[in-house]
């Protein structure tokens, strides 16, 4: 029987491995169900709660360091394209003493932008320290509901 998701609220039709099924099958939609359990899994379970705060510290940890050398390989090259361009005028110019770390520069990522980042329990984790996260460019969707939500 269709039913309205609960997250667009349009008519869809329940898989039939999943009677219950609160959300339908768009991408924007299984993420608001991906959020929302782990919502009541944050309310229900102080392991889960303690390991998510745990993994969030040690990204936003890890993320700053990406961003220093990230910020750090911009900065290289632009002094580069300034000497480079002295070279031409005839004047010398000296790189400045910026150290990079070449494990910090792996510049084939995710350009400056607002992510989601969910844990994914349902996928096998090497450890118990580690944990599958799932990066998701903000939706227009969510950018504008929350600038509506700081309008008002
Ligand atoms: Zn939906």
């Amino acid at each position: 029987m269709p039913r309205h998701c609960a997250g667009c609220s349009k008519t869809f039709e329940p898989r039939p491995q999943v009677p219950d099924q609160a959300y339908c099958s768009s991408p924007e939609c299984q993420r608001a169900r991906k959020r929302q359990w782990q919502k009541d899994k944050l309310r229900s379970d102080p392991d889960y709660q303690a390991n998510q705060r745990a993994a969030q510290r040690a990204w936003s940890a890890r993320n700053g360091e990406y961003w220093r050398g990230w910020r750090q390989a911009q900065q290289v090259s632009a002094a580069r394209d300034r000497v480079s361009s002295a070279r031409n005028d005839g004047r010398r110019l000296a790189l400045p003493g910026i150290a990079v770390d070449p494990a910090k520069m792996d510049v084939s990522i995710l350009p400056p932008d607002l992510y989601w980042i969910s844990l994914r329990p349902d996928l096998p984790s090497r450890s118990d320290s580690s944990w599958i996260v799932e990066i998701t460019p903000l939706g227009e969707t969510d950018r504008e509901r929350w600038t509506r939500q700081e309008m008002t």
